[in-house]
């Protein structure tokens, strides 16, 4: 089994060896500099009470305030939740952020409980974590399964604890209770700032290009639908229920209605239904990985053919792919970088609720435009340097900015 932690602890060492990190640095970065855990137990509706083991972990802080999303999901494990907390770190960093990297998450299948449930779950992890957390301290965010209306609910609940108003200490809140334009589509944006500039290092043509998409959830479908107005032929989409393929480019508006109405991407008109495994294996020229960790492993990573991997999901390209997908020539833009648009806008979010004072769209869309296009060509720019994949590279980059961070404040 591929355990994303130990992943994670690869591909620091990776950048570590290449970049010649400091030996002190490297050890403290090799693990959390706290995870809290808890037991999160509400009455169901039925009646019955019912447990849910809860996380959050805070990586490290050199750099700012932890930063980083709460996941809902069945799969969750405390090692997955710190290497997410670990990436958080890289992430922000690479983008210049002045924020650390922390996360959260809670093994459950939101899609089992009513609204009820989860109002009551999610009031749950505010009440288990709301002294670690604040504008100052520990910032969480949406990330797979939960939402704006999950992260009001925690900012409501914050507030009632402490009885002050403290927007900042969530991001990717709805509009009306102080969250950013832009933050929805975030991600995707970022990604496609990102994809762009690669596009054009790679010399391929948006009108000639073919994508798989692989998830449709916040990232996944916002992206499908930004690359489509941007000439891009999207001819694969999946979600957890299966996966679709299409001779001719997706009409991606109908797929969304078909998708809100079916609660699945498969069945819609004019495709065929294809696992999950064989849409990443599709003979595409950009493949983009939405969904989780550990899609492209070494099972699977030789028979890969698209040309360019741009990772939108956290951590789904295990190191041994990795190292087969670059001497295979194949581009994997990381998730660090390519996924950093959500973040990014977060960190708006807080600046606006800290002045009290809102931007419009196009002011969101040019900051995040020039940070995205500012981070992609610093990270090419040290592969180049040191001839390495763009992981190392991003790895190095987020890495010379934490180890600075850390010495500075001194290191023990
Ligand atoms: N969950 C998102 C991520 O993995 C966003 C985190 C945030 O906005 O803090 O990057």
């Amino acid at each position: 089994m591929n355990n994303p932690f130990e992943n994670a602890l690869t591909q620091l060492s990776r950048a570590a060896n290449v970049m010649k990190l400091d030996p002190q640095v490297h050890e403290k970065l090799k693990s959390p500099k706290k995870v809290h855990s808890a037991s999160i137990t509400i009455i169901m509706d039925n009646g019955s009470t019912k447990t849910f083991p809860a996380w959050r972990s805070q990586y490290n802080d050199a750099l700012g305030p932890y930063k980083g999303g709460i996941r809902y999901h069945p799969g969750v494990t405390e090692d997955e939740v710190k290497a997410l907390s670990f990436w958080m770190t890289m992430k922000c960093a690479v983008v210049g952020l002045p924020l650390g990297g922390g996360k959260g998450g809670i093994i459950v299948n939101p899609k089992e409980l009513s609204e009820t449930e989860l109002e009551k779950l999610s009031r749950g992890y505010i009440q288990a974590f709301y002294q670690h957390l604040g504008p100052t301290k520990d910032v969480p965010a949406p990330d797979v399964y939960t939402n704006s209306q999950i992260m009001a609910w925690m900012l409501d609940e914050y507030e009632k604890l402490t009885g002050e108003h403290a927007p900042g200490m969530i991001t990717g809140k709805p509009l009306c209770l102080g969250g950013s334009r832009g933050r929805d589509k975030a991600t995707a944006q970022g990604g496609v700032f990102v994809l762009l500039e690669a596009v054009k290092k790679m010399d391929m043509i948006p009108n000639e290009t073919t994508v798989a998409i692989q998830g449709f959830g916040n990232a996944g479908a916002h992206m499908a639908e930004l690359l489509a107005v941007q000439g891009f032929k999207i001819v694969a989409v999946s979600d957890s229920k299966g996966a679709i393929k299409s001779a001719n480019a997706l009409d991606i508006s109908a797929l969304t209605a078909h998708k809100e109405k079916n609660s699945a991407v498969t069945g819609f008109t004019g495709t065929e239904t294809i696992t999950n495994e064989q849409l990443l294996e599709l003979p595409v020229d950009i493949l983009i990985p939405a969904a989780l960790e550990n899609q492209i492993t070494a099972e699977n990573a030789g028979r890969i053919k698209a040309k360019m991997i741009l990772e939108l999901a956290n951590g789904p390209t295990t190191p041994e792919a990795d190292a087969i997908l670059f001497k295979n020539n194949v581009v994997v833009v990381p998730d660090i970088l390519a996924n950093a648009g959500g973040v990014t806008v977060s960190y708006f979010e807080q600046v606006q609720n800290a002045s009290n004072y809102y931007w419009t769209d196009e002011e969101v869309m040019e900051k995040l435009q020039k940070i995205m296009i500012t981070a992609f060509a610093g990270v090419w720019a040290t592969k180049e340097k040191y001839a390495i994949d763009l992981r190392t590279a991003a790895f190095v980059t987020a890495l010379e900015r934490v180890g600075a961070a850390m010495k500075a404040r001194g290191l023990v």
